[in-house]
C-alpha cells in the first residue's frame, strides 16, 4: 500500500488542561505516547474572535483582519442586512488542503468545520458528515463518494445538531452514548478512506469533543452550579469518555498510517459558560448609544416557545426531533439588526457568547451612518469606561474584563468587515441555562450608575462555552522530542505547508520551531 506523508487530527472544542490530565493519568495513552515521542505544546487562539474564526485561521494561517470570517452569520457590508459568510466563495487564498493540492499532491480533508466543499480538489473531502458546525449538510467530493460513505457507514448518528431542553441523566447518558458511537464509526470511515493510500495530507476532525464540551460541561465540572453529582456517580465524567473514545480511534487511525508523521490540533477549548451576551443590546439602548429596532409582526418563534415550555414534559418528548429539526432550522437562519440605524451610534453584532461585538454605525461607512468618524474616538473611549463600569450582582465585580478596539488587534484589508469593538465577559463565575438542570444560576443582574439595574436569563441551552487556548502534539521522522513553549493558530497552515514541501501564499503565521522540516516522499 503506498504511504500517507503527513496525517493531521483535529480535536475540536476539547478542553486542553483536560486532554493533559487524561495524558497524564493512563486514560488517553495513545495521545500520551504521540507526545512522548514527539513535541508538543499550548496553542494561542484567534483573540476576540476564537468562536466563528478558529478553523478559518487555521486552515488559511491568516488573521480574520485578512481573511474576513468572524462568525458564520455576519453583515453584509454597505448593508444591514446579515450573510452566511461561510457559504461564499473562498478567496484565492485559500486553507492549506489547496496549496496541497494545486502542486499535485493528493489530499484527503474529512469534516474540517466551517470549510466549504472545493470540487477541484486532487483527492476526497467529506464536508459535514457530522460536525458541531451545520452550515451545509452532508456533502463530499462527488454523489459517488457521498452514496458510498452512507452505504458503508450511514450518517453521523447524532444528526445535525446535539441542542436539546432539559434533557434528564438518561437522556444525557444517551447522547453521550451516541457521540461515542459517532467516534468509532469515524474511525472507520477515517480507516477505510486512509487505507485507499498514497496521501500527502490526510485530515481529519474529530467533533465529538465540541458537542459534549457545549451539552455537558456542567456534569464534568463539580463545580458548576447546575453540576449533578448523582449523574457522575452513575454514569461517570461525560466528557472523560469522549474523550477516551477519541484517543482510541486516534490509537486506530494512527496504527493505519504506516509511518506517517502525525499532527494532532486542539485549537480551541472548552470551560463554563458564562457571561451575560444576551443583556448587551439592553446595555446599548440605557447607555443611550443605540436605539431599539421598531417592533416587528413576526414574533411567531418566541410564540412558540411559549408553547413548547406549556407543554408537559411528557407531551414535549415525543415532539422533541421535530422540535430539534426546527431549531437546527431556526439557527442556521440568519439574525436581524435589533437596532434602528437612523437613530444609534452604534449596534450589536453576532459574535457568539464569550466576546461581544458591536459596529460603529459610522457616517460614509454605514448606510445610515450617526456616528462622525471625527467623533469615534471620544466615543468608544466613554462607551468603553461606561461598559467596565458595569457590576455583575454575583460576584459585586465587574461584569466585563476588557472592552478593546478590534483595529488595535488586527490590520488588514477586510477590518472594517469585522466588528469594531470587543467586549470581553467575566468568566469568573459560570452562567447557567433555563433549560438545563431546572435553570440553575440562569439569571444575572446587572447594574451601574449608568444602566441603572438590567437583569435576564440566559435561554440558551449550553453549560460549556469556548476558551482561546488549545494544544497540538507533533511526531514522525525528523521531528525531535520536546516541549514547545507555544504556537498560534496561524501558524499551523504555514508549517503544514512546509512539512509538505509546497509553497504557502504570505500568512500571518510563522513555521511552527521544531516542525521546520519536509516530511520524505513515500
Ligand atoms: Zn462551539
Ligand atoms: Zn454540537
Amino acid at each position: 500500500m503506498p504511504l500517507t506523508r503527513l496525517l493531521v487530527l483535529g480535536i475540536d472544542g476539547a478542553n486542553p488542561r483536560l486532554l493533559e490530565a487524561g495524558m497524564a493519568d493512563g486514560t488517553l495513552p495513545h495521545l500520551a505516547a504521540l507526545a512522548a515521542q514527539g513535541t508538543s505544546g499550548p496553542t494561542r487562539g484567534v483573540q476576540g474572535f476564537f468562536i466563528g474564526s478558529t478553523w478559518p485561521s487555521l486552515c488559511t494561517g491568516l488573521t480574520p483582519a485578512r481573511h474576513g470570517i468572524h462568525y458564520t452569520a455576519q453583515l453584509r457590508p454597505g448593508s444591514y442586512a446579515f450573510r452566511n459568510v461561510i457559504e461564499e466563495p473562498p478567496t484565492s487564498h485559500g486553507p492549506f488542503w489547496t496549496w496541497s493540492s494545486r502542486a499535485g499532491q493528493r489530499v484527503a480533508v474529512l469534516d474540517v468545520p466551517l470549510s466549504r466543499p472545493d470540487p477541484s480538489l486532487n483527492g476526497v473531502q467529506l464536508v459535514e458528515w457530522g460536525g458541531h458546525d451545520a452550515v451545509f449538510g452532508f456533502r463530499a467530493s462527488s454523489t459517488r463518494h457521498e452514496r458510498d460513505i452512507l452505504a458503508r457507514f450511514g450518517p453521523h448518528p447524532l444528526g445535525p445538531s446535539c441542542d436539546a431542553d432539559q434533557r434528564n441523566a438518561q437522556e444525557y447518558a444517551d447522547f453521550i452514548g451516541t457521540l461515542v458511537r459517532g467516534v468509532h464509526v469515524r474511525s472507520q470511515l477515517t480507516r477505510h478512506l486512509l487505507r485507499q493510500g498514497g496521501w500527502d495530507l490526510f485530515m481529519q476532525v474529530f467533533t465529538e469533543t465540541h458537542c459534549a464540551g457545549h451539552q455537558c460541561w456542567h456534569l464534568h465540572d463539580a463545580a458548576h452550579p447546575a453540576h449533578d453529582p448523582a449523574y457522575a456517580s452513575t454514569y461517570g465524567d461525560p466528557l472523560r469518555r469522549v474523550y477516551a473514545a477519541v484517543d482510541e480511534a486516534i490509537g486506530e487511525v494512527i496504527a493505519d498510517a504506516g509511518d506517517a508523521s502525525v499532527l494532532v490540533i486542539a485549537p480551541h477549548g472548552m470551560a463554563h459558560w458564562f457571561g451575560a451576551q444576551f443583556l448587551l443590546h439592553e446595555i446599548l439602548d440605557r447607555l443611550g448609544v443605540s436605539q431599539p429596532a421598531p417592533p416587528r409582526s413576526d414574533i411567531a418563534p418566541s410564540a412558540a416557545q411559549r408553547v413548547w415550555r406549556s407543554l408537559p414534559l411528557a407531551a414535549r418528548r415525543p415532539l422533541e426531533p421535530l422540535r430539534r429539526r426546527v431549531e437546527a432550522r431556526a439557527q442556521s437562519a440568519l439574525p436581524r439588526l435589533h437596532a434602528d440605524p437612523s437613530r444609534s451610534s452604534c449596534f450589536v453584532v453576532p459574535n457568539g457568547f464569550p466576546v461581544g461585538a458591536i459596529r460603529l454605525n459610522l457616517r460614509g461607512r454605514e448606510p445610515q451612518g450617526v456616528l462622525a468618524r471625527a467623533d469615534a474616538d471620544v466615543f468608544c473611549a466613554d462607551l468603553e469606561r461606561a461598559l467596565l463600569d458595569i457590576i455583575d450582582e454575583r460576584t459585586d465585580g465587574p461584569a466585563i474584563t476588557r472592552v478593546v478596539r478590534t483595529a488595535a488587534l488586527y490590520e488588514g484589508e477586510s477590518l472594517h468587515d469585522l466588528p469594531d469593538l470587543l467586549v470581553e465577559w467575566s468568566d469568573d463565575v459560570a452562567t447557567g441555562s433555563t433549560r438545563v438542570g431546572g435553570g440553575a444560576a440562569a439569571h444575572v443582574r446587572l447594574r451601574s450608575p449608568r444602566i441603572g439595574t438590567i437583569e435576564g436569563s440566559n435561554d440558551y441551552g449550553r453549560t460549556g462555552e469556548h476558551r482561546p487556548d488549545g494544544l497540538f502534539i507533533a511526531a514522525g521522522r525528523g521531528i525531535r522530542r520536546a516541549r514547545h513553549h507555544g504556537a498560534a493558530i496561524v501558524d499551523f497552515a504555514p508549517t503544514i505547508a512546509r512539512m509538505l514541501g509546497v509553497v504557502a501564499p504570505q500568512t500571518d503565521g510563522v513555521i511552527v520551531s521544531g516542525l521546520d522540516r519536509k516530511i520524505p516522499l513515500a
